[in-house]
């Protein structure tokens, strides 16, 4: 199998066991650019079957979450607003894809923009439009038209086949000087416990260097921030260019980076230890959690 970034014929394998079942899965680097993903990269149509027998809840009519996930859901929102702030992208006619339970579009629609939401699981757009009243299309990205000033998409890349030809999609859908903001797990990151990383419904495991690499056709980066997920704010380009692959220093970064990967890292630096006792305050937290109605939980978080 050639690489999905670079084309090169050079993926080594590196994991060979989804985390979630233990089942086999093949995921390889490659030498050549640093790209990781499943090898072979699933078919459209192993895709389907997949996500019609695996994830039976997108079939289901209803959904109803906990005050405790809208809480969460809502100050993930925020924070990723606020990002979209120091980028200084404060409105527009704004596209989130992949939009759950619709948290984000409601709050960035609060927050000065103009937001609609595409979401494949029909639970989850019902009770978004129900609940908040929003714009929330029950659809994927192939189903998207119009025309955007900013398009979100957060982690959804890292469950398609071919990142370059999504960005190419996503420049399609944005107005000249249209931003893009991108967030994705890290796959340099000291935060996933070892046991935790490679999934069958994740086909490609991105690090900075590569997820510019993916975008660089069409967009240009503003800002990015790799403490947590990776996130990344592009502009689109006014032109297509030739894909700009990742230096030969990014490349050898993530093979170090990928060698360290492991629990005396995560358990001394990925802040495993502190993780456990910030789980168990949460824990307590949510207990004494009044039972409030999801609207009226994210507009408390918008006067806070
Ligand atoms: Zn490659």
């Amino acid at each position: 199998m050639s690489c999905v970034l670079c084309g090169q014929n050079n993926l080594k394998k590196i994991s060979t066991k989804d985390a979630k079942r233990g089942d086999f899965l093949n995921v390889s680097i490659c030498s050549s650019c640093g790209m990781v993903q499943q090898n072979p990269i699933p078919t459209k149509e192993e895709l389907q079957v997949y996500y019609s027998t695996e994830y039976r809840q997108d079939y289901k009519k209803t959904y109803t979450p906990r005050p405790k996930y809208v809480f969460r859901a809502g100050n993930i929102a925020l924070d990723r607003i606020g990002f979209l702030h120091k980028g200084d992208v404060t409105q527009g006619r704004l596209l989130d894809i992949g939009a759950g339970g619709g948290e984000f579009t409601y709050l960035s629609n609060e927050m000065g923009f103009d937001s609609k939401g595409v979401e494949p699981n029909i639970g989850y757009s019902n009770y978004a439009r129900d609940e908040y009243g929003i714009n929330i299309q029950t659809g994927q990205l192939d189903d998207v038209v119009g025309s955007y000033q900013v398009i979100t998409m957060f982690h959804v890349l890292e469950h398609l086949p071919n990142p370059a030809e999504t960005f190419k999609i996503l420049s399609e859908l944005l107005e000249k000087d249209g931003c893009l903001f991108i967030e994705v797990p890290n796959i340099e990151s000291k935060d996933a416990s070892p046991n935790n990383i490679f999934f069958k419904a994740h086909i490609n495991y991105f690090s900075e260097a590569t997820l510019i690499a993916a975008a660089s056709s069409y967009f240009d980066v503003i800002t990015s921030d790799n403490s947590g997920n990776l996130r990344v704010l592009f502009k689109k380009r006014n032109r297509e260019v030739l894909l700009k692959l990742p230096t030969k220093t990014q490349v050898q970064h993530t093979h170090e980076r990928l060698r360290r990967k492991g629990w005396l890292e995560y358990l001394l630096l990925g802040g495993g230890v502190t993780k456990i006792f910030f789980r168990v305050k949460v824990i307590v937290q949510d207990l004494f959690r009044p039972k409030q109605k999801s609207l009226v939980i994210l507009q408390a978080l918008i006067n806070k």
